[in-house]
């Protein structure tokens, strides 16, 4: 209504019509109005009275009203107070009447870039950007160059298991030509057992977590060894196991039908009469276990059960059925212990160092505090056991035998490498174990809160308390405390590709929600990295930092991005990230000649994005840039760093992050949920950065 009344088309509100001469003449004006006549449409926005000069109250009353449409995730006191300071940048006060004209208020926008940036968003949404990235969606294949350049590893990996699959086919098809003269039933039904042979074996390789801890710790070995979709491999060798087993059973089936024999067909199939097969002429009997055994595990390990709350254990434990199709396959086929007799040396020797290791010295811990951070997460403090060492990003396996004894949850470890006393662990509720373990220390706060136990600190200095909805509560287990020491059991650690993260040059740390995990344990070390350079002098006690941080390591410039819904969940690490604000703000200016070694990125999604210029925000983006210029810090965290709205642009921030960081290689790291992934990895390809990914739900 107030656009059109400014554009002189009331009569156009009034009738609920437009003609299309009008919306050429408005368009057009959006789109290439000059900076000043989109200050003045601005201006003309807030001008209620329409009397040229727009008062204190007038700007007040829009912006409690628009802010409350907008859905402005604070409250009432929180947003008054928010509006009080943004107004304070207007000068209102200078004048007696409390009001300014529009020199006045194109003063202000003209005193800072942000705030003519503001401005831009005064237009039409930019169809160009639209059609590119149509055309992007449509234009992206993966055979370009860049990608197999940044993947090559991979794809010599995918061509040798083909070739090995393909040479197994021949060998079988010539061997068995030549020296058997089998049918073409049986030689099908040959080549399926020995795909079944080499993949079965093969699958237990993919599996090997301390070997791929070792290959990744190792950049020359993790540069030709594509250890970060051993999953995906795993599942394709799955599959072919699947198929191969079909086609196996389907071709003797045939076979026994169409080929000549003393024996009858239920015979071949359901006995031992025929005395097929290696031992006492089983391999019927086993075959037939096997197929009902195979088909339950790949049913169960299919993403609708997997990735279905309550049915991963289901997964899990059908997928110990590997023990009896072991041993079956080596009472079915006669040559299948030759295949296996390497990988499953390999894999009992991890399964004993594991077991060892995790009902051993360093399985056994304690609890030392819960944090519930909100009504979704909670931290754990855990005892690190004495000589448990692990790497940025590494996770590990708990269980909590008062929540259920038999389960086995991972976890990233989001403390630092360097933290020596403990380990910290982020949990999100979902639907069953992680619900119940919330729930169960929720519900032990309340007790404790009621005997007056509860040590329930306000744990961010920073963080505008209104942006929480409650203050985190920390249990702490101790003797001061009075609560009963809490033990669990840990299984790990086990490595995630962020390990490489200091061998990269430039890195984008890109984090979905609780997905920040692996990232954070990142900032911890560097921040920990960091102050271990200080040096203060002992004369003036000023502090500088030895060379040594930022000139010697490959390291040089990190992009923390950190995506979330809502806006409290910045909560779970803001004073880390202010704390690492600070740290690099006295290290620059000690050093102004050294550029910024850390920027982060704070996007919260569930507001419109501004980047799609969408013009409704424009009042939104004055707020925030005012308030920030005018108190130097974020009006929801209180970081230097601006949280934006709505998802990131990521064709537009790859580009001005390839600009900054032309002469550096780019890996980006992304932990979160698959579709974001799939579109960041888009990105990464078109920009050439190379694209590490460890989401949760494999
Ligand atoms: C390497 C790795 C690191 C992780 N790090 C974190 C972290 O730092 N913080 C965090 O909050 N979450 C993390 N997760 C996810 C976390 O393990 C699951 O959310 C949790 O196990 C769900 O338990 P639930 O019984 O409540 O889930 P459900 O509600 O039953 O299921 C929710 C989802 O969790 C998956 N899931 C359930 N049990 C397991 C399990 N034992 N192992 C793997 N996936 C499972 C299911 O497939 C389903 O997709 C991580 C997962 C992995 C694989």
């Amino acid at each position: 209504e107030r656009l059109l009344k400014i554009v002189e088309q009331e009569a156009a509100y009034n009738k609920n019509s437009i003609d299309g001469t009008s919306v050429l003449r408005i368009a057009r004006l959006l789109w290439a109005g000059t900076l000043s006549v989109k200050a003045l449409i601005l201006f003309k926005l807030f001008d209620y009275d329409n009397n040229n000069r727009v008062s204190l109250s007038e700007m007040k009353t829009f912006y409690q009203q628009y802010l409350k449409e907008f859905k402005f995730p604070h409250n009432e006191n929180r947003t008054n107070e928010i509006i009080d300071i943004f107004l304070t940048g207007f000068h209102f006060d200078d004048d007696d009447d409390q009001q300014i004209n529009f020199d006045q208020f194109y003063t202000v926008l003209q005193s800072n870039d942000e705030l003519l940036h503001t401005l831009y968003l005064i237009s039409i949404p930019d169809q160009h950007l639209l059609i590119s990235n149509l055309q992007n969606k449509i234009s992206h294949h993966c055979c370009t160059r860049e990608y197999i350049k940044n993947n090559l590893n991979r794809i010599i990996c995918l061509f040798i298991y083909i070739l090995v699959n393909l040479s197994l086919i021949i060998y079988v098809v010539v061997y068995r030509l030549m020296m058997a003269k089998l049918n073409g039933w049986e030689i099908t039904a040959r080549i399926g057992g020995e795909l079944i042979n080499f993949n079965f074996s093969f699958s237990f390789l993919l599996m090997l977590k301390q070997t791929i801890t070792l290959i990744r710790s190792n950049s020359f070995l993790r540069h030709y060894v594509p250890v970060d979709n051993h999953i995906d491999l795993h599942k394709i060798v799955g599959t072919v196991i699947a198929v191969s087993s079909i086609v196996h059973s389907l071709a003797l089936m045939i076979n026994y039908t169409v080929k000549p024999s003393e024996y009858t067909w239920i015979q071949q199939m359901f006995t031992t009469i025929p005395q097929y097969g290696w031992i006492n002429g089983t391999a019927p009997i086993t075959g037939i276990v096997l197929f009902i055994l195979l088909f339950i595990m790949v049913l169960c390990a299919m993403q609708f059960v997997r990735q279905k709350t309550g049915y991963y254990q289901l997964f899990y434990y059908t997928h110990l059925l590997y023990v009896p199709l072991f041993i079956l396959l080596i009472i079915h086929s006669r040559d299948f212990w030759k295949w296996f007799i390497g990988p499953i040396v390999l894999f009992s020797v991890e399964k004993l160092y594991s077991f060892k290791r995790c009902f051993g010295k360093y399985g056994l811990t304690y609890l030392l505090s819960v944090t519930i951070e909100d009504e979704n997460v909670l931290s754990l403090i855990i005892y690190r056991p004495h000589n448990f060492s692990f790497n940025i990003g590494d996770y590990i396996f708990i269980n909590f035998p008062l929540i259920a004894s038999y389960e086995w949850h991972p976890f990233t470890i989001s403390s630092g490498p360097e933290e020596k006393n403990f380990l910290r662990l982020h949990i999100q509720k979902q639907k069953n174990w992680t619900k119940k373990l919330h729930d169960y220390f929720t519900n032990y706060s309340k007790q404790r809160d009621s005997y007056e136990k509860l040590v329930d600190t306000v744990l961010l200095p920073v963080m505008p308390e209104y942006t929480r909805i409650q203050s985190p509560k920390i249990i702490e287990f101790n003797d001061q405390s009075g609560n009963k020491q809490i033990n669990l059991r840990i299984d790990g650690p086990y490595s995630s590709c962020t390990r490489y993260i200091f061998d990269c040059e430039h890195c984008v740390l890109i984090g979905g929600g609780i997905g920040i995990t692996p990232y954070v344990s990142v900032l911890e070390s560097l921040m920990y990295q960091f102050r271990s350079q200080r040096m203060i002098c002992s004369n003036c006690s000023h502090m500088n930092y030895t060379n040594e941080f930022c000139c010697r390591r490959t390291l040089k410039k990190v992009d923390f991005i950190w995506i979330n819904r809502d806006v409290k969940n910045f909560g779970w690490f803001i004073k880390l990230l202010s704390d690492f604000e600070v740290e690099q703000e006295t290290y620059l200016n000690a050093n102004p000649e050294h550029e910024r070694y850390l920027d982060i990125h704070l996007y919260f999604t569930s507001l419109a994005s501004n980047e799609t210029n969408r013009m409704g925000n424009v009042a939104y983006d004055l707020v925030a840039n005012v308030y920030s210029q005018i108190s130097h810090k974020d009006m929801y965290t209180n970081l230097k760093t601006k949280t934006r709205i709505g998802r990131p642009n990521w064709k537009l921030l790859f580009s001005k992050l390839k600009v900054e960081q032309k002469n550096r290689t780019t890996s980006v790291f992304f932990c979160g949920n698959k579709t974001m992934g799939q579109t960041i990895n888009q990105q990464c390809q078109e920009q050439n950065f190379l694209f590490h990914s460890e989401p949760f739900d494999k």
